[in-house]
């Protein structure tokens, strides 16, 4: 078997002790003589696993008393149309408040209008969303029902390094490429929402976290399925839910446990994503797209100054196991994205090839 150093944006790689792990298990969980994904999600076995994820979650983010874990089906995308749902009309006004810094806002922007106002009050669309826009709190509406920021953008290697206070206004953030790989104070957030497929575990399932007093306030048409006090009510079982995937966060979560917990791991994350920044800084050859001061710990984009070695550079980086380099087509050039699972050797490996082909191109 010969694994690759997968740099692919999402679905991710996951940790290879997962892997394994789920492979063991896979025919004959616990001895019930089937396999966890031939069992009810009603059986005590799967509420044990169940029951373990709330618990781990609660351990690693340090999710206050106030909020409820939720499993919600239809990934990130689904709750860009759940949220609006679900919260736009806490306030009379009917009206959400978006920082558009890249595609994923944008939808996310698009999506509410369909439901209530939407107000983008600040943007980075003019430089291609290469920063994170300024804005002052202040210029925030009282009325807005929340603000809908995204954490990291996936696509163009930009992060919020901190976070706005929005004082009464919920801050609702996407953090889909990047839950669980920093310390947070979750308590600044009104919902965090993640689809799993790039920290957490496979694709289809987004996890949201959500202030109690947030629930209960849903338009009358949303779906039963969409309502998140229906997911509250249940423990997220009102109907089958992807039991396969919520079996693998709970195991990537487990690991990560035993890595030591997010605090180690955005240590080793941000080791991870300096040394490949470093190289870029340090080499003519290439140049970061993302400005300096707003650059991503997950994703790394990047391009080389004589853009026609871009194939050459992709494909031979394939050959050396280095998968999926290959940058967003609305940006160009190149990406690596590190999450968790990325060991840093893999960093090094991908440092090693770029200072070769560099070398031998330059
Ligand atoms: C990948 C990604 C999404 C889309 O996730 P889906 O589960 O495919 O809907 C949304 N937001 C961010 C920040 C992402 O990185």
């Amino acid at each position: 078997m010969s694994r690759v150093y997968n740099f692919g944006a999402g679905p991710a790689m996951l940790p290879l002790e997962v892997m394994e792990k789920a492979q063991a298990e896979f025919l004959d969980y616990k001895n019930m003589g089937a396999s966890v994904i031939e069992i009810s999600h009603r059986s005590a076995e799967f509420d044990e696993i169940i029951n373990r994820c709330d618990e781990l979650l609660i351990e690693l983010a340090n999710i206050p008393d106030n909020y409820k874990i939720l499993y919600v089906h239809g990934g990130a995308q689904m709750q860009f149309s759940a949220i609006p749902m679900n919260i736009i009309q806490r306030k009379p006004a009917g009206k959400a408040s978006f920082v558009l810094t890249g595609n994923w806002a944008v939808k996310a922007s698009k999506e509410a209008a369909r439901y209530g106002e939407a107000v983008n009050i600040a943007s980075s669309e003019d430089q291609n969303f290469s920063y994170i826009p300024e804005f002052d709190p202040a210029s925030l509406d009282p009325e807005s029902s929340y603000l809908h920021i995204t954490s990291n953008n996936t696509l163009f290697g930009t992060r919020w390094h901190s976070f706005p206070d929005t004082g009464d206004v919920p801050l609702v953030a996407d953090m889909t490429s990047e839950f669980l790989s920093r310390k947070l104070d979750i308590s600044q957030f009104g919902i965090i929402f993640a689809g799993l497929q790039k920290n957490l575990g496979p694709a289809g399932l987004a996890l949201v976290i959500i202030r109690e007093d947030l629930l209960g306030h849903a338009l009358p048409m949303t779906p039963g399925l969409l309502n998140y006090k229906t997911y509250a009510d249940q423990h997220s079982l009102a109907n089958t839910n992807n039991t396969f995937a919520i079996y693998m966060m709970s195991l990537v979560l487990e690991w990560l446990k035993d890595q030591g917990g997010v605090a180690d791991m955005e240590q080793r994350n941000e080791e991870k994503a300096k040394l490949i920044y470093d190289c870029i800084d340090s080499n003519d050859f290439y140049y970061g797209t993302a400005q300096a001061a707003h650059r991503s710990v997950m994703n790394v984009t990047f391009n080389m100054r004589n853009e026609e070695l871009l194939g050459d550079f992709l494909k031979q980086a394939e050959a050396e196991g280095l998968y999926a380099l290959k940058g967003h087509r609305d940006v160009g050039g190149a990406r690596a994205s590190i999450y968790n699972a990325m060991p840093k050797a893999g960093c090094q490996a991908l440092v090693d090839f770029m200072q070769d082909f560099a070398k031998r191109n330059g």
